[in-house]
Formats: structure tokens, sequence, C-alpha cells
């Protein structure tokens, strides 16, 4: 895959090798006006220009990105769909609140995504099946009883699951229990990308591998791309973790390094040793803990590392490093499989606040940022694509004001503090993480 710029690192192995190759949009290489500019084709821009085309059909909707489409977090994730959110701890009733609006927000992308997908036949194995949550070392086996307690609490659809019965549905008996909640989805998120581009409004255009080089923020912003300038009235930055010249928010958000291995597709022998489900999704209840995914097409994907490592994916040798760590988390669980190839490998950098919440801002009358997701933004992406292009349309609506009123994401020092401390964080993350890694 060819680098658009060198900054933007571009490496790909991974979901979107699992799939044909699709043919990229074309480059910016002439000046361009539009009334709106939205920066970034995740599932938070893809989202924000569908959004801003269906309200304002007679303007143009410029939607550039660096990179190819696929090739950044939206393309590169775990594809879980999460409706409802994991808050560690013990259920609180003064947080009540809180939970409910992070729940709605889900929600919001989880249907906007669901309708999509069915409205646009898009082919991208989504299915509804639910996702599970859970636990193997003791740690997390007091945080599956607090997260029971509070699905309990909240009366949201679950299923709590023992030794037994995770091993009956799963076919692994490493874990002690879970639960099972019913609302959520899971699908191969760099087809989801692909579907998602292919189906935009006739009002949007979409240009890959125009990286913003300069923001020069006046009544008409101009936007400094390699061959040319964008002239925009109203700019939304849907950029993730990355930054560029000219727009400075504050500084609140590091980019993390996750990576993960894919193995080869599983024989009918192999798949049979795997329980009662054909396709399924564990999340661990230790923010440390592998996320494990049975493919529609019967691989099982396995994500275990996390670690800052500058904004940058992993190199070869980074990540050849990192499949041992994979290797030995999918053979503690599948000891049957553990003949069975990994046969992809790859890496992808998430946006996360110190204070794990998410940015929704107006930085100026012209200047709009939607991000920050903390691993969990395919469903709060979306939402919030729809919620930055209301807002910035002048519109309160209640998706508007649930992302207004989510705590706001802390100030992080500048660089080399800011290394130091998002390395250290990180690393924290793993703390107690024993059987769950
Ligand atoms: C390995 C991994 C597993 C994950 N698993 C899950 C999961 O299972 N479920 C879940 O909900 N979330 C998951 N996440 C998180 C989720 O993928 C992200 O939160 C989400 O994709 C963020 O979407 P986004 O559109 O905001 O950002 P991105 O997908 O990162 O898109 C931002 C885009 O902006 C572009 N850009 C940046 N700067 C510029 C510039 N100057 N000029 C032009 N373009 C620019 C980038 O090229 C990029 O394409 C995971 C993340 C990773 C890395």
């Amino acid at each position: 895959m060819g680098q658009a710029n060198p900054i933007f690192d571009n490496e790909t192995l991974g979901w979107v090798d699992l799939i044909p190759p699709r043919q990229s949009q074309p480059k910016i290489s002439s000046d361009l006006e539009a009334k709106w500019l939205v920066i970034g084709a995740g599932f938070t821009g893809l989202s924000c220009a569908r959004r801003l085309a269906e309200i304002n059909p007679k303007d143009k909707i410029i939607l550039l990105d660096a990179r190819e489409l696929g090739q950044n977090a939206s393309g590169r994730n775990s594809g879980y769909a999460v409706a409802h959110s994991h808050f560690s701890g013990a259920y609180k009733e003064s947080d009540l609140e809180k939970y409910q609006r992070v729940d709605r927000i889900n929600q919001v992308g989880l249907n906007s995504l669901r309708t999509l997908v069915k409205d646009n036949t898009i082919n991208c194995d989504w299915i509804d099946s639910g996702i599970y949550h859970t636990a193997a070392d003791s740690s997390s086996e007091i945080e599956c009883d607090h997260f029971i307690n509070y699905l309990k609490k909240r009366e949201i659809k679950h299923t709590p699951l023992s030794n037994e019965e995770v091993y009956d549905h799963l076919g692994t008996s490493w874990y002690k229990k879970g639960v099972k909640v019913d609302n959520g989805a899971l699908m191969q998120p760099a087809k989801l990308v692909f579907g998602l581009a292919e189906n935009l409004p006739g009002n949007v255009e979409l240009y890959e591998n125009t990286p913003v080089l300069n923001l020069i923020l006046d009544k008409t912003n101009k936007v400094i791309v390699p061959d040319a300038t964008i002239t925009a009235d109203k700019v939304i930055m849907a950029c993730n973790y990355e930054k560029f010249e000219g727009a400075k928010p504050k500084q609140r958000l590091v980019g993390v390094t996750l990576s993960g291995s894919i193995t080869r597709v599983l024989t009918n022998e192999e798949f049979a040793t795997l329980g009662s489900q054909s396709s399924w999704g564990v999340l661990s209840l230790h923010s440390g803990g592998a996320t494990i995914r049975l493919t529609d097409d019967r691989r099982i994907a396995i994500r275990n590392t996390a670690e800052y490592n500058n904004h940058r994916l992993l190199t070869k040798k980074q990540l050849i490093k990192r499949q041992q760590i994979h290797r030995q988390a999918f053979d503690n669980r599948f000891p049957q499989l553990s003949h069975v190839p990994f046969e992809h490998l790859y890496s992808g950098v998430e946006g996360v606040s110190a204070n794990k919440t998410n940015i929704f801002e107006k930085f100026s009358d012209n200047l709009y940022y939607a991000g920050c997701f903390n691993g969990s933004g395919i469903t709060k992406g979306t939402a919030f694509g729809i919620g930055i292009a209301e807002y910035a349309c002048g519109k309160n609506s209640s998706i508007v004001k649930d992302c207004l009123a989510l705590e706001k994401a802390k100030w992080l020092p500048p660089k080399p503090l800011l290394d130091l401390g998002a390395w250290f964080t990180t690393k924290q993350r793993f703390k107690g993480v024993g059987r769950d890694r």
C-alpha cells in the first residue's frame, strides 16, 4: 500500500487484507470551494458528512482523508458495535444519568449503522449477536459481578454465564465466568467502512490520500493540502488523535497503539470444537484483557496489546514480537487449536484521553471537532458524527445535548511530559490483568 505522506503511516495487514481491494477515490489536485469540509473518513467523518448532506441537500460537502479508506482505526478495530458500555467498579446510583447518557449515544450510533447496513445491503458480516464479557482472573471475576449487578439495576437484557456455560457457548474453559449482553452487534470493520463510503449521499465528494497540512482560519477557512487549497465556510475535524498546523485545540488526547492477530480459516473439525455459537465476540472485563472474535468466515481474531508508541503503528519487527503475546493468549484459550497458524498481524492507533471521555467541541464559529473514543468508537463515533453535524448546523437536538453534557477531557502537558505520562498510563492499564491477557 503506497504512502500518501510519510507522516501518515499507512501500513496494512489485517481486516483490509481479508477482503478484495477497492478502487480508491482520487486525491485533491486542484483548488476547491465548498460550504462544508470534513477532515477524516473514519466512522466519525463518514457519519458527519452523511448527516450534513441530509440536512443541507443543496450544499457540497467535501470529505477528505490523508490515507486510503480502512487504513485508520475505523478499518483496523475489532468490530464490536457496543450498545451498553462497561463502567468499571460497583454500580453508583449517583452516576445513573451518566450511564444513561452514554448508552443513549451508543444506541444512536448502533441504530444508524444497523439501518444503513440494511437499507444499502452493505455486505459487512453484520450480526446482531450481542456481546460476551468474560473474566479469567480473580480481579475481573469481581468486575463481572459488578457488571451483572449494573445490568440488573439498569434492566438491560443479559445472561450470566458460569465457566461451563461459557465453554458450551465458545469452546473455551479459560474463563471463570462471564455475561452475555443481548444488545450489540459484530461486523467486519473494513467491509463496513467501504460500504458506508460507497453509499454516501450524492452531494458528498470523497477524496483519499489528501493530507491536510495547514488550516488558515478566517471568515472562510483555507485548508492547505499538498497540491491545492480548499476554501470552506465550515470545517469539521474528525481526525481522531492526529493534528495539523493551524488547528490548535488544547492537547487532550494521545494515540495508543493496539495490536492483534487473525488465524487462517478454521476447518470444519476445528470449528466444531468452538461451542454452540457460529460467530461471537468476547470483551474482557479487565481493561488490559484480550478481545477475541470468531468471525463470520470462521477465523479467530485476537487483540491483546496496547502501548504508547508516539501515535504510530507498530513496525514489522515490533509486530512480530507482539505476536508472541497474541499466540500465548490464543493457546491458553484454545489449546485444541494451538496448531492453527495466524495469517494476519496488524496494529491500529486509537485516541485516548486521560479521564477516558470523548471530545465534542466547537473551537470557533467555523471549526468543530468530534473524536477520542478510548477504544470504543464504532457506535460512539457514528453518533458523534451525527451530533457534530447537527451542532455545526445550529441544531439543539437530543444527540447534541447528550454529547455536550459528557464530562470534558482533561488537559495534557506538552512533550516530553506527555510521552512519559502516556507511556505510564497505558502500562497501568495492564495492572492485575493476569489470566485475562
Ligand atoms: C485495534 C483496535 C481495536 C478497536 N476495537 C474496537 C471495537 O471493537 N469497537 C469499537 O467500538 N471501537 C474499537 N476501536 C476504536 C475505534 O476503532 C475508533 O474509536 C474509531 O474507529 C474512531 O473513528 P474516527 O473516525 O473518529 O477516527 P479514525 O478511524 O482514526 O479516522 C480518522 C481519520 O482522520 C484522518 N486524518 C487525520 N489527520 C488528518 C489530516 N491532517 N488530513 C486528512 N486526514 C486526516 C486519518 O487518516 C483517519 O483516516 C478499536 C481501535 C483499535 C485501534
